[in-house]
């Protein structure tokens, strides 16, 4: 496991979020306010969630 990768700081989102970043994607920094139980973020990892 390597140190500079953490899961994304968004509850509900599955993916890793890069070096540095608390998000994966700008779209779960723009949804942090809100309460999701499923991530649109789209990435793969988020994707397999869905039903
Ligand atoms: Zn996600
Ligand atoms: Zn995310």
């Amino acid at each position: 496991m390597s140190a500079d990768s953490k899961k994304c700081a968004m509850e509900g989102c599955l993916c890793m979020a890069p070096a540095g970043q608390k998000y994966c994607s700008a779209y779960c920094q723009a949804a942090k306010k809100e309460i999701k139980l499923q991530c649109d973020c789209g990435h793969p990892a988020c994707e397999s969630q869905k039903l």
